[in-house]
C-alpha cells in the first residue's frame, strides 16, 4: 500500500485519551498509510485545540479540522457563536463546519431546538462556502426533510454538500442522500459481523460517495472492540468495503480518497508515492 494513501474524515484525537500518547498515535497512523486527517471540534472550547492540532502537524501527516457544535449543545447555538464560527472557518486549516446535526438517541435537548440549531448552522456553512459534517442517530427521517429543504439539489459546482459522518441509517437513507449530494462515512461498526444492513447500505453506495474514518476514541472496528480507537485503524474499514465493493484495497483506498478530496476540497499535495 503507498504511503499516506489513506484519509481518516473524522477524529477527535484532543480527546484526553490522547494526551498521554497523542504522537505515537499519530505516528502509528502515518505508518499505516494514514496520511491525512481531519480533526473534528465538537463545541467553541474545541476550536482553539483543533485549530492548533492543525497548526502543529509534522511532515508525515497533514492534518486539517472541523469546527462545529454538536447537537449535544445545541441550546447554546447563539447569535454570537455563528458569528464566532463563521470568523474562525475562514482560516484555511478548516476544510468543513461539523459536526452538527441530530441526534435523538443520546442528546438531552428537545429535538425541535436540535433542528432549529442544525438550521441556522447549514445556513453558516452555506455562507462560509464550507462543506459540512453531519451527525446523526436515530433522526434520519427528519434530517433528510431538512437537507431536502435546505439543499434541494446536488451542487452544481463541486460533487458533495458535506458528509453524513458515521452513517447508521438504512441502506434507503443512504440512497436518498448520495442522490442529493452527501457522502457518507464509514466507520469501525461496519466492520461488526452482526451489521449485514449497514455493509448492504455501503454496498449500494458504492466507492463513489463513501469516505473512511475512525472517530477516534470512539467506535472502534471489530479487531479494537472494547479499546479505543484510533486512526491506524482506517484501513480495517478499507479492507471490509473493498471486500463489498469487489474491488483491491488500494483500488478502494484510491477512490475514497479521491472522494474525501472533493469533499473537502484537500487536492493531493504530494502523499501519495
Ligand atoms: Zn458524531
Ligand atoms: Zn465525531
Amino acid at each position: 500500500m503507498a504511503a499516506g494513501s489513506f484519509i481518516d474524515t473524522h477524529t477527535h484525537l484532543c480527546d484526553p485519551r490522547f494526551d498521554a500518547d497523542r504522537e505515537a498515535v499519530l505516528a502509528r497512523a502515518a505508518a499505516a498509510g494514514v496520511g491525512r486527517l481531519v480533526e473534528v471540534g465538537d463545541s467553541p472550547e474545541d476550536w482553539p485545540k483543533v485549530l492548533a492540532l492543525c497548526r502543529a502537524a509534522g511532515p508525515a501527516q497533514a492534518v486539517r479540522c472541523a469546527l462545529g457544535l454538536h447537537p449535544y449543545y445545541a441550546e447554546s447555538c447563539s447569535e454570537s457563536l455563528l458569528c464566532r464560527l463563521e470568523q474562525e472557518a475562514s482560516a484555511p486549516e478548516v476544510a468543513a463546519i461539523g459536526e452538527i446535526g441530530l441526534d435523538y438517541a443520546r442528546a438531552q435537548v428537545a429535538p425541535q431546538v436540535q433542528q432549529a440549531a442544525l438550521r441556522r448552522l447549514l445556513a453558516a456553512c452555506r455562507s462560509a462556502g464550507k462543506p459540512a459534517v453531519i451527525h446523526c442517530r436515530e433522526a434520519y427521517a427528519d434530517l433528510r426533510l431538512i437537507l431536502r429543504e435546505l439543499f434541494p439539489s446536488p451542487p452544481g459546482d463541486r460533487r458533495f454538500w458535506g458528509v453524513v459522518h458515521c452513517f447508521s441509517g438504512a441502506p434507503e437513507d443512504a440512497e436518498a442522500l448520495v442522490a442529493s449530494g452527501w457522502a457518507v462515512g464509514a466507520d469501525g461498526p461496519v466492520t461488526y459481523p452482526k451489521n449485514e444492513a449497514l455493509r448492504e447500505a455501503f454496498r449500494r453506495v458504492g466507492p463513489g460517495a463513501a469516505v473512511l474514518e475512525t472517530d477516534s476514541p470512539y467506535l472502534p472496528p471489530q479487531s479494537l472492540r472494547g479499546k479505543r480507537n484510533e486512526p491506524a485503524a482506517v484501513p480495517e474499514i478499507a479492507a471490509t468495503l473493498a471486500a463489498l465493493w469487489g474491488l483491491p484495497l488500494e483500488e478502494a483506498a484510491r477512490r475514497t480518497s479521491g472522494n474525501a478530496e472533493e469533499l473537502f476540497g484537500w487536492g493531493d499535495r504530494g502523499h501519495k508515492t
